[in-house]
């Protein structure tokens, strides 16, 4: 952890190894000065973070070289994928600020895959094997060890042909037959052992329908619709390192059956995923989370889905930012989530506006004020940022402070709400409690206090020196709103990697409290959905599309504390 965040806080602004690479190969006149990237998901689950990280390379490449990016859907599993996904990664991507040149699906490429894959027939380099999936893993060997070939192996190029037919048109039963790459059974690298290049899947697909029966693998799509593209720089993470001699075996196999596409060549990069603490990348676990209803929905603000992100408050500036942070190296490594709450707190503190909002409210009586006046105080939107202007809030002798800001037997360090002590009322007078009422149970249901007509804000006395200061809004001009306080989906900083237990135990209880008798000024009658705020003292919100008219719904984003700060001072 400490050397990661090391790394960040050290990372100087220098190009990228990837941006290096792209400018030699500039230089090189490789591809003829050509810069084509795309971004290739699979519809199989919504967008996250870790997408967002791959985004900025592939797309930030493409404009910084004046280039072009695609978006290329990786289709070529119809049991997983559907046309919601397609939906929502399309506008994840613009919300982030990037936009491709072409939608492309690799779906579009399955009849140059057939042609492709019946050229390595006829040629010899493939065929057809009968044996199950558990068969041909027991056959695979070890790294150290040489695999076994199939019985299957030296099947004549008819017979492949026909069969490979037969595959496609529904005649064979899903898992009863695979085509394989015919390479090598005992080369060191594993995924040159007769690798299976298609498979029989009889769900239908959200695209082609029911044409297709027989589906490409990944390795035997993923290059190929690179090459079909006319891709330069395939920038995938590290995962795929171990692919890449295979990536380019059938590149090569594809040069060599295109002699026309003379120097062109796409070549794949490798770069290291994004791992952030408390949280999980896997889609597929994701999914679980969605469909066991652990969370409300793709796009609950716990999730680390661009969609869950955005409606939890964060901006794509600071996911941009955040990413340039990290920066992109060749090892695998987990980053502090703090970094990434950092970055938020960064951008909202220049572009939020100041106001007041009480989520826990307790009355707050002022003895002395006149019954019935009401004063509007000056509000600064923005102390960052005079531009920003201000706006007024009305000040009443009822107001509603924040219950844990009031303790009637408090310690000599408490400097806020109690009895015979003066604290100063933001925007507003310097006051002092004169006693509390409670109920029955001991509960304190009003407070009591008197004002200092002298110490209005901007009033020489108003300077006099006071320890704390509260927010406060007036209970008349206040309208009610829900609050829905979020926190760290998981309590464990690598839930995904935990042995013990399911990561589905490893769920924050306190992820989400929701607080549905907040009071906030009327400023905020009007507040729009996705509209980001600065709650004075409590932290960053936005509105949550839920808000009805006359009841605003707000999610926290980040509190104000900022722990990131506090671990760059230490190093
Ligand atoms: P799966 O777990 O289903 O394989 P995936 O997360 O790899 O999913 P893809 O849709 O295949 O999802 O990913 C699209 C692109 O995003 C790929 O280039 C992949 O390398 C990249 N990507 C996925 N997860 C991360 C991550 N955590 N950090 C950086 N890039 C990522
Ligand atoms: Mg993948």
């Amino acid at each position: 952890m400490t050397a990661e965040n090391n790394r960040i806080e050290e990372n100087k602004k220098s190009l990228n190894f990837i941006e290096l690479i792209v400018e030699k190969d500039l230089a090189e006149g490789k591809n003829n000065g050509r810069i084509q990237t795309r971004f290739p998901p699979e519809p199989n689950g919504y967008l996250h973070i870790g997408h967002a990280k791959a985004i900025c390379m592939d797309f930030g490449i493409a404009q910084k070289y004046g280039g072009i990016c695609n978006l290329r859907f990786d289709d070529t599993n119809p049991s997983k994928e559907e046309v919601e996904y397609v939906d929502s990664i399309m506008e994840d991507i613009q919300w982030l600020g990037y936009r491709w040149k072409n939608v492309f699906y690799a779906s579009d490429y399955f009849p140059q895959l057939r042609e492709f894959a019946v050229q390595l027939i006829k040629a010899g380099k493939a065929y057809i094997d009968e044996q199950s999936s558990e068969e041909i893993a027991k056959q695979k060997g070890t790294p150290t060890q040489a695999g076994t070939e199939s019985p299957y192996r030296n099947r004549p190029v008819t017979e492949n042909l026909e069969l490979f037919e037969k595959m496609n048109s529904g005649e064979i039963p899903e898992g009863a037959m695979v085509l394989r790459a015919k390479i090598d059974m005992a080369a060191p690298n594993m995924h040159f052992r007769d690798p299976v290049i298609y498979r029989v899947i009889h769900h239908p697909h959200h695209r082609t329908g029911t044409a297709w029966k027989a589906y490409p693998m990944y390795d035997f799509a993923h290059g190929q619709s690179d090459y079909f593209e006319r891709v330069t720089h395939s920038i995938c993470t590290l995962e795929f390192e171990v692919h890449r001699p295979l990536y380019d075996y059938f590149i090569d196999e594809l040069k060599q059956l295109h002699p026309e596409d003379g120097d062109y060549r796409t070549r794949q990069f490798e770069f290291n995923r994004l791992n952030l603490t408390y949280t999980l990348m896997s889609k597929r676990k994701l999914l679980q989370l969605v469909q066991d209803g652990l969370v409300n929905g793709w796009d609950d603000p716990r999730m680390p889905t661009i969609t869950g992100l955005r409606r939890r408050g964060y901006t794509p500036e600071s996911i941009r930012k955040f990413i340039d942070k990290i920066g992109y190296t060749k090892f695998e490594g987990i980053i502090d989530v703090a970094l990434l709450e950092h970055s938020i707190r960064e951008d909202l503190n220049i572009r939020a506006k100041r106001v007041s909002a009480v989520i826990d409210p307790v009355k707050l009586i002022l003895t002395n004020y006149p019954e019935g006046q009401v004063e509007m105080m000056e509000a600064a939107n923005n102390p960052e940022d005079e531009s920003m202007g201000s706006h007024e809030i009305a000040f009443s002798r009822e107001l509603f402070i924040e219950r844990e800001d009031f303790m009637e037997d408090a310690p000599k360090k408490f400097f806020r709400m109690t009895p015979g002590q003066e604290v100063r009322l933001k925007n507003a007078y310097i006051i002092k409690c004169t006693g509390c009422k409670k109920d029955a149970n001991g509960t304190v249901e009003t407070i009591y206090a008197e004002y200092d007509p002298a110490t209005k804000s901007g009033m020489p006395e108003s300077n006099r020196k006071v320890k704390g200061t509260l927010h406060w809004v007036s209970a008349q001009h206040s309208i009610p709103a829900e609050v829905r306080l979020y926190d760290r989906l998981f309590t464990t900083e690598n839930p995904g990697e935990e042995k013990e237990k399911d990561f589905r135990e490893l769920l924050n209880p306190a992820s989400l409290i929701v607080k549905t008798n907040c009071r906030v000024e009327k400023e905020l009658e009007h507040a729009q959905p996705f509209e980001h705020f600065q709650f004075q003292r409590l932290g960053y919100f936005n509105v949550d599309p839920d808000s009805k008219e006359g009841k605003p719904v707000f999610n926290r984003t980040v509190s104000l504390k900022d722990s990131w700060s506090k671990i760059a001072n230490k190093n």
